[in-house]
């Protein structure tokens, strides 16, 4: 578990010194504003998609470290994916983050895995998520999402953790 929390310190440490797809693409053909009231992290994610793959991904914004790094290795994570494998590695990397992921059975998670212990952290776990949560809002073509929002589809699978 110590080699497990120093990946995670470097991982978010890197992430935040130089973030991966940091800007905005302009024109995208998906949106997406996020805000999560309990932190005040606002981010959002820009996507262009080609026939059904995520061709190109941006995020930008004002959040804390936990944020950021988490968008950061999002976009990296589900730039040349499917839509539907974009979708399913968002609920992959939300149930991990509520505790719900059993990581041994089979998933797409790889380096995400680093998150995995901010279930033991529930004022972090929306940090972590709201990347997650606005890419979902923007693939659906919602056009501002929030971490409290009750009438959010992602809300059922977040709970209240
Ligand atoms: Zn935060």
């Amino acid at each position: 578990m110590a080699d497990y929390k120093a990946l995670y310190q470097e991982v978010i440490l890197d992430h935040n010194k130089k973030p991966r797809n940091f800007g905005i693409i302009s024109p995208a053909s998906h949106h997406a504003d996020g805000h999560n009231p309990l932190c005040g992290d606002h981010i959002s994610v820009t996507l262009n998609l080609a026939g059904d793959s995520v061709d190109a991904i941006a995020f930008q914004g004002e959040s804390c470290a936990i944020c950021k790094a988490s968008a950061s290795m999002m976009t990296v994570a589900v730039k040349g994916k499917t839509r539907a494998d974009a979708e399913t590695l968002t609920q992959e990397f939300l149930a991990m983050a509520t505790g719900k992921l059993d990581l041994d059975s089979p998933n797409q998670i790889g380096r995400l895995a680093v998150f995995a212990g901010v279930r033991d952290l529930p004022t972090r776990v929306k940090c972590a998520i709201l990347p997650w949560h606005t890419l979902h809002a923007a693939l659906n073509s919602v056009a501002s999402t929030s971490t409290e929002a009750e009438d959010d589809p992602m809300h059922a699978a977040i709970g209240n953790a």
